[in-house]
């Protein structure tokens, strides 16, 4: 069986006391719901020790929006996975298009990336989606297919069962456009035959695959529906607690 999960991606918001304030309303908000799947909260860097102590005995699990593609030394204002892990952080977000797109995060550094998080204990949370003109032009498969044997499909399989993918169309994120449940399931039957095709069926069934994607409160359900929709990565939602709890109730 594989892990169900929700994850809130933060980005660039909250300073730390507001952080601090968000997470705790989250952990409180969680004692009566008692989640049904794994709960992660992904903060900016500066959060990560802080929240990593808020969070503690709570079901709520740490992760970093990214880390570097070196392992330590003279690249100042990096963060490398070692001082991610050190913060108790477990997880960490890579790939995610505001990276690729905006810090040319390319193939080879997100391979890197991957293989650092790994080797300090961090499970990745890789994502990959198309852009609109990408789907426009019927080449959405292609596109993640590329991504996944650019930057992790070089795994083996005990490494590759420790990442969790999420399929992300870059189209939905932050748009308020969603895509309809159809259009994922379909993407993530698609990835998840090709998990199956590169590392067999078992590792393909226990491939936990996130949506992501202007995924709210309202629309969660019907997304999780799917069955191969595994749970979510939710952006501006998770922002909120009341919002980020009804979607984990959702799953
Ligand atoms: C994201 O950035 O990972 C994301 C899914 O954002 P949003 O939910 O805001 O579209």
């Amino acid at each position: 069986m594989r892990t169900k999960m929700v994850a809130g991606n933060w980005k660039m918001n909250k300073t730390l006391q507001e952080g601090v304030a968000l997470a705790t309303e989250i952990k409180e908000a969680l004692k009566n719901q008692k989640p049904a799947c794994e709960v992660v909260i992904a903060t900016p860097f500066i959060h990560l020790a802080t929240v990593s102590q808020v969070i503690e005995g709570s079901p709520i699990h740490l992760a970093a929006e990214n880390c570097a593609d070196k392992a330590s030394g003279a690249f100042t204002g990096e963060v490398s996975a070692a001082m991610v892990r050190s913060t108790g952080a477990e997880y960490c977000i890579l790939g995610h298009s505001e990276r690729r797109a905006y810090y040319h995060e390319d193939y080879a550094i997100l391979r890197e990336k991957v293989l650092l998080a790994l080797e300090n204990g961090l499970k990745p949370i890789f994502c990959i989606g198309e852009v609109k003109e990408e789907r426009e032009a019927n080449i959405h498969e292609q596109v993640v297919k590329d991504q996944l044997e650019g930057s992790v499909f070089n795994l083996s399989a005990e490494d590759f069962a420790k990442v969790t993918l999420a399929y992300e169309p870059v189209w939905a994120i932050g748009t308020g456009l969603t895509a309809t449940p159809e259009q994922a399931q379909e993407m993530h039957a698609y990835i998840r035959s090709l998990v199956e095709k590169k590392y067999g069926k078992q590792v393909a069934d226990d491939t936990t695959i996130l949506y992501g994607g202007s995924c709210n409160a309202k629309n969660a359900a019907e997304l999780f529906a799917n069955p191969d929709v595994d749970g979510g990565l939710i952006g501006g939602a998770s922002l909120k607690a009341p919002d980020f709890c009804t979607i984990i109730a959702a799953r």
